[in-house]
């Protein structure tokens, strides 16, 4: 089953809102089994609408249009469509009832425009606005169904999820379930990976693979169609394993994870209490952990000390490590994070050091970062990055620089 949704509306075109019903169906149609391979978006014109319909019609056997089902002169979705289809349009009496009941509750005089909401199609399923007036409906013509939906999101939703949902079960006797999984990766660009999986991704038909690039991360969805559920996750597991197994060591978790929330969950189960020392993150890597619930239990503080001498002072860096390699240094970071895990009698400590931009410090570029981890065994090291980007990019993905590291020691 192939669909396609056609959002109507000049204010999405103008770019005054965005075509979120478009987001809502898709995401409620995948779990159907239903594919959505076009979205289209058309103003209130009678015949570009008409003209998108007949494109749909070519490609589509479920067509869902949104919007334009009000009472006013620019909601002409019902007209262009019975035109086109060739189908009269009736009144539906519950509608048209409660449309006036409406009127008769706020003590408003109903104008003659606001009845032509109650018009349908013949022959349609009427589906019942619970939240507003206008009734949406559905209608199978030629072997294509039709399903209009009006435009405002919070009377499409539950319209949608109450009765468009059931016909769509009831009408389109599609098995196939999609099943998909979000594999996560970091510290691999989005081409070092496609290139490694290159012959998976070539060679893709069921599950299908679709890399996406985030800020630093990188993510693989893997979708498969199946009628059962079983069968539709082990083809998931399988090619799960062949790609973790070039890129197994990229990888931190599944779906809509972070790297912080993967760090907070491991330093949760394994107990492990953690102080940060910040210096280019400026506190960014504390409040990130800080926005989980129940993070006390592992977050013992943080410090953020900017100046050279409040890490002497605080973290016990010595005067010498400063004069002699400077703030921005391996050897700065891994005192910063002993002397933080020191200092909080912490399992461990991490500590941020860099030059955020757009000046450099030290002589040191932009974007060269020092991470220090002081471990729970006692050992201690710093990684060293080449970042680029805004001075907020490179304070950002130092934080992830610094999540991704304690994930791979701890
Ligand atoms: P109404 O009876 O309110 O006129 P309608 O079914 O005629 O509803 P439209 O006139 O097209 O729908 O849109 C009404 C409002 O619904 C818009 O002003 C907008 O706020 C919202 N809306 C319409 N289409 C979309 C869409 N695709 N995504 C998100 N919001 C939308
Ligand atoms: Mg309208």
């Amino acid at each position: 089953m192939n669909s396609e949704i056609i959002a109507v509306g000049s204010e999405l075109l103008l770019g005054q809102i965005a075509n979120t019903n478009g987001q809502f169906l898709s995401q409620q149609l995948a779990p159907l089994g239903i594919n959505v391979y076009y979205h289209t978006v058309v103003g209130d014109n009678k015949t570009r609408l008409q003209e998108a319909i007949k494109q749909a019609k070519k490609r589509a056997n479920l067509i869902i249009i949104t919007g334009g089902l009000g009472p006013t002169k620019d909601d002409l979705t019902k007209e262009a469509v019975a035109e086109l289809l060739n189908c009269s349009l009736n009144y539906d009496m519950p509608s048209l009832q409660r449309i006036e009941a409406y009127f008769v509750n706020s003590k408003r005089t109903m104008t003659e425009n606001n009845k032509k909401q109650a018009l349908v199609f013949e022959e349609a399923t009427v589906l019942n606005n619970d939240h507003g007036m206008a009734p949406g409906m559905a209608i199978c013509k030629d072997g294509i169904h039709y399903m209009l939906l009006p435009g405002p999101p919070k009377e499409l939703k539950p319209m949608f999820t109450t009765y468009g949902q059931s016909y769509l079960l009831a009408h389109l006797h599609e098995q196939s379930i999609i099943h998909s999984r979000v594999l996560r990766f970091f510290g691999i660009g989005e081409a070092k990976l496609e290139e490694v999986l290159i012959d998976l991704i070539e060679a893709q038909s069921n599950p299908t693979i679709a890399p996406l690039a985030g800020d630093g991360d990188v993510t693989l969805r893997l979708t498969v169609k199946h009628n059962e559920k079983v069968e539709a996750l082990s083809l998931l597991d399988e090619l799960e394993a062949k790609i973790l197994a070039r890129v197994g060591s990229f990888f931190y978790g599944y779906d809509d994870t972070s790297l912080m929330q993967e760090l907070v969950n491991r330093l949760l189960t394994k107990k492990i209490k953690i102080a940060t020392a910040e210096s280019l993150t400026g506190g960014l890597f504390s409040q990130q952990l800080t926005n989980y619930a129940g993070v006390s239990e592992v977050f013992s503080s943080g410090v953020v000390s900017y100046s050279n001498e409040m890490k002497e002072k605080i973290l016990s860096v010595s005067k010498n490590t400063l004069a002699e390699y400077g703030a921005v240094s391996n050897e700065c970071a891994i005192e910063m994070a002993e002397g933080i895990r020191r200092l909080c009698k912490a399992d461990v400590g991490i500590s941020f050091t860099g030059v955020a931009g757009p000046n450099q410090v030290e002589g040191k570029g932009v974007g060269t970062v020092f991470i220090g981890v002081a471990l729970p065994n006692g050992e201690s090291k710093a990684f060293s990055l080449n970042l680029s980007g805004t001075r907020g990019q490179i304070r950002e993905r130092s934080v992830k620089y610094g999540c991704y590291y304690l994930l791979k020691e701890l």
